[in-house]
């Protein structure tokens, strides 16, 4: 039984103590107080099926006790920088991520965050080509720092201060873009920056495979490749930010750019990485990651003891469980079952996304594909009072963002989407 403050004197002390840009979902935000596997409790010990769990931090569900195992014992043996001394912990959940990497892929930095993760990459690339110029696609979320708040292109998460040397190419949406599915005719605009917004010279280009925070854009197909063979041409890295479509979310593969067939030279990775622990990784070649022996660098915390204990498990978790396979029988399935919720409400416009990362776009016009954002909102509420939790994105907000933790079983798509299917009728 919970004992602590209501939701009521919580809120009050977030809007008296807290910044005052933090937002939360529901008109009646929840208070949190546990959580096991796919679910979620209030302090009524009221159970959400957590259906958006996975991006936020849980890959292989809250509080797994493998994870949770190895955190305890490893704090309660030692948590420490990782700077100065050598501890086992670091070097084995770095050998472990550099092994699900492909080609040459093996020499891991780490940090606390996603943001930190693609600033660093991001820095990596321009010491590396001797450029600034950086290209990243429109609707893109790279973080919240300097940096990557530049390579960010949703003007809702910038402010307006310095973000100097990126550019932003037409994103290859196959349901609002201009071309559709045909991934090659985007990429020509990346050719078209290097041409006429640079000096023909770029330090990179750092794409999502699926974008999150922009509404699950899966980017059309062909296009890495295409847009990849530009910026090698013009000397540039190819950066591929797998904070949220890595980590066995896609099923099919392991990491989201494997789905386009590509090699990035640099890969940056966070949230699902630690199951809730801060901890993010860029991971790169030998050849590149030398640029950084030109001064020391380091970070405090990045790697420490306890979250690299935790990455180690939450990979152990993912291969014993068989999650991968999970995240692509489920996801299919639930894919399927959202379809066919497409052809009996005339407000969904788009269902998208791969394993268990999916997206599911509300238009009050098939045609203008006018955002139902008025809806979206309703029928989330709804969901949550019936006791399932999802997200949404996108520019317009009105995109579904269903991203459980990978444990996600058959039996909750069905109860998700037959709950889904109830909201909406009452729309
Ligand atoms: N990249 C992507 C694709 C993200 O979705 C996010 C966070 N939403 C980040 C980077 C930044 O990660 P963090 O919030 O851990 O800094």
């Amino acid at each position: 039984p919970y004992d602590g403050p209501s939701a009521d004197e919580i809120l009050t002390k977030r809007k008296e103590f807290l910044s005052p840009s933090m937002f939360y979902f529901y008109k009646k935000p929840l208070n949190v107080v546990a959580g096991k596997r796919q679910y979620l409790f209030d302090e009524k010990g009221r159970r959400y099926l957590d259906a958006f769990g996975g991006i936020a931090t849980v890959s292989c569900g809250h509080c797994h006790p493998d994870v949770v195992d190895a955190i305890v014992s490893q704090t309660n043996r030692l948590q420490h920088s990782t700077i100065l001394y050598l501890n086992h912990a670091i070097a084995d959940f770095a050998e472990a991520l550099a092994s699900k990497l492909p080609g040459n892929l093996k020499v891991v930095f780490f940090t606390n965050s996603g943001t930190e993760a693609n600033e660093l990459a991001m820095m990596i690339a321009r010491l590396y080509t001797g450029c600034n110029e950086i290209i990243s696609l429109r609707n893109a979320y790279h973080g919240n720092a300097a940096g990557t708040m530049g390579a960010t292109a949703q003007c809702n998460w910038k402010f307006n201060v310095v973000q100097s040397g990126v550019q932003h190419a037409l994103n290859p949406d196959p349901y609002r873009g201009i071309f559709g599915s045909d991934g090659e005719k985007y990429a020509r605009d990346v050719q078209d920056l290097i041409e006429f917004g640079t000096s023909g010279h770029v330090a990179a280009f750092m794409s999502e495979a699926i974008q999150g925070v922009g509404g699950i854009v899966e980017l059309a197909p062909g296009y890495l490749p295409a847009a990849y063979g530009s910026i090698k041409k013009a000397g540039g890295l190819c950066i591929a930010d797998e904070v949220q479509s890595g980590f066995a979310r896609t099923g099919s593969h392991f990491w989201g750019f494997e789905n386009q067939g590509v090699v990035p030279d640099i890969v940056t990775v966070a949230k699902g990485v630690g199951n809730g622990i801060p901890l993010g990784a860029v991971v790169t070649t030998p050849e590149i990651a030398e640029v950084l022996t030109r001064r020391n660098y380091f970070n405090t915390f990045g790697g420490n003891p306890v979250c690299t204990a935790a990455g180690l498990a939450v990979l152990k978790v993912i291969e014993k469980e068989k999650l991968q396979e999970n995240a692509f029988v489920v996801g299919s399935h639930l894919k399927e079952r959202l379809t066919a919720l497409k052809d009996k409400y005339e407000v969904i416009g788009d269902v998208r996304g791969r394993g268990l990362m999916l997206g599911v776009e509300l238009v009050t016009d098939h045609q203008l594909k006018t955002p139902a954002k008025d809806e979206t909102l309703h029928v989330m509420e709804q969901m949550k009072d019936l006791g399932v939790l999802i997200g949404k994105g996108g520019y317009y907000a009105n995109v579904f963002r269903i991203t459980p933790p990978l444990c996600f079983t058959k039996e909750d798509a069905d109860f998700l989407v037959d709950v889904m299917d109830y909201a909406m009728a009452k729309l």
